[in-house]
C-alpha cells in the first residue's frame, strides 16, 4: 500500500501517472479539506473532487477544477440573478456536490460521503478526507483575513500574506483510517502540493504530523517548487509571507521533521548539499508534468526510489 498526502493540482497529476503503473486499490490518498466551503447551499470539497475526477479520468485539466467538457447553465443563471458564485461550478459537477450535500444532511460523515461518491465513479483508490470535522484555512494579509478561495480565486493572491491559520483544527480528529494509512503503508508520498495550504492543514490535524515523524524513514516528498517558484498557484507568495525561502531548500526545511527524502528538479540539483545539510536525502529528476507521459515517467522514477528505500518494498 502506498499512502499519499494530496492537495488538488500537483499531486493529482502525479497520481494519474502512478495509476498507470500500479493498481488504484493500492493507493490511499489523504486529501486536504481546509479549502472546503459552501456555495449556493452546496457543500464543496475542491481537493477531494479534483482527486476523484483525476482518478476517474474526467478532470478538467485546463483548470484542475471540475469536470472536462462540463456546461455552466446553473452557474450562469446564478450570475444573471445577481448571486454570482465564487467558484465556477459546472452542471455535472454541481450534481456531485448536490449529492454530497444531501448525504451530509442525512448525517453521513464526509469520509463516508466521499467513499460513496468516488465509488459511483468507479474509482478504486481509497480517497480519505484529512478530517470529518470542519477545518477552514484562513489567510491573514495586510488587507485583512480571508478564506483561501477569497485569497486565491477572488483576489488572485495579490495581498501580502502575514499569517495562515487552520480554524477548527484544534478540535478536529483525523478521519477514520488516516493514521492507519500512515502507520501501515509501505511508503508515504507527500505529493507536489502547496506546502502551506494543501499539506499544511493535513499536518495540523491532531496526531498526523507525529505519526509521520514516527515513520519518517519511509516518507518521501516531491517538491512543488522548481527553481525559485511554484509550477503554478500561490505557494510562492504564501511561503514568502511566512518567512520561508521559496526553493526546494525551503520545502526541505518545512518538511525535515517527517520527510527523509525530497525529490527535486534536475535544474535544482546544485541545491542538493544544502538539502542534505538538513538531514534530508535528495533525488534529482524532471519534475514538470504538463502531460500524461511526463506524469508516468515521474511516477516510475518515484516508485523505483520508494522500492529501493531502506524500509519496506512496494510490490
Ligand atoms: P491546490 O489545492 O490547487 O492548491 O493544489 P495542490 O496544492 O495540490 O497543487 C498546487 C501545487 O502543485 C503548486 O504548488 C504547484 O507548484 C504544484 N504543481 C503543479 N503542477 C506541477 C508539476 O507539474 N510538477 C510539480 N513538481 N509541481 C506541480
Amino acid at each position: 500500500m502506498l499512502g499519499i498526502l494530496s492537495g488538488g493540482t500537483g499531486t493529482p497529476k502525479l497520481i494519474q501517472g502512478l495509476v498507470r503503473l500500479m493498481k488504484q486499490e493500492e493507493l490511499s490518498i489523504v486529501v486536504n479539506t481546509g479549502e472546503d466551503l459552501e456555495i449556493s447551499g452546496l457543500d464543496i470539497s475542491p481537493d477531494i473532487d479534483t482527486t476523484m475526477y483525476a482518478l476517474a479520468g474526467i478532470v478538467n485539466e485546463e483548470t484542475w477544477y471540475g469536470i472536462r467538457g462540463d456546461t455552466f447553465k446553473g452557474h450562469e443563471r446564478y450570475r444573471r440573478e445577481g448571486k454570482p458564485e465564487l467558484l465556477k461550478i459546472g452542471d455535472r459537477d454541481r450534481e456531485v456536490k448536490r449529492r454530497r450535500t444531501e448525504l451530509l444532511k442525512n448525517g453521513m460523515t464526509l469520509s463516508k460521503a466521499t467513499r460513496e461518491l468516488y465509488r459511483s465513479f468507479g474509482v478504486e483508490a481509497n480517497i480519505i478526507p484529512m478530517s470529518d470535522d470542519r477545518v477552514q484555512t484562513r489567510i491573514y494579509t495586510e488587507e485583512g483575513s480571508m478564506s483561501f478561495n477569497e485569497f486565491w480565486v477572488a483576489r488572485r493572491a495579490k495581498d501580502s500574506v502575514t499569517a495562515v491559520t487552520f480554524e477548527g483544527v484544534e478540535i478536529a480528529e483525523p478521519s477514520p483510517g488516516v493514521l492507519d494509512v500512515i502507520d501501515n503503508s509501505e511508503a508515504i508520498l507527500v505529493g507536489p502540493s502547496n506546502p502551506i495550504t494543501s499539506i499544511g492543514p493535513i499536518l495540523a490535524v491532531k496526531g498526523i504530523k507525529t505519526a509521520l515523524e514516527r515513520e519518517r524513514e519511509k516518507v518521501t516528498a516531491v517538491s512543488p517548487i522548481v527553481g525559485k517558484a511554484p509550477v503554478s498557484g500561490p505557494a510562492g507568495v504564501l511561503m514568502e509571507g511566512l518567512g520561508h525561502e521559496v526553493s526546494p531548500v525551503g520545502v526541505a526545511r518545512i518538511y525535515r521533521d517527517f520527510v527523509s527524502t525530497l525529490v527535486i528538479d534536475k535544474r535544482d540539483e546544485w541545491l542538493g548539499p544544502q538539502i542534505q545539510n538538513l538531514d534530508v536525502a535528495f533525488y534529482a529528476t524532471d519534475l514538470l508534468m504538463p502531460e500524461l507521459k511526463s506524469r508516468i515517467k515521474l511516477a516510475n522514477v518515484i516508485l523505483s526510489l520508494l522500492g529501493n528505500s531502506s524500509k519496506g518494498k512496494l510490490d
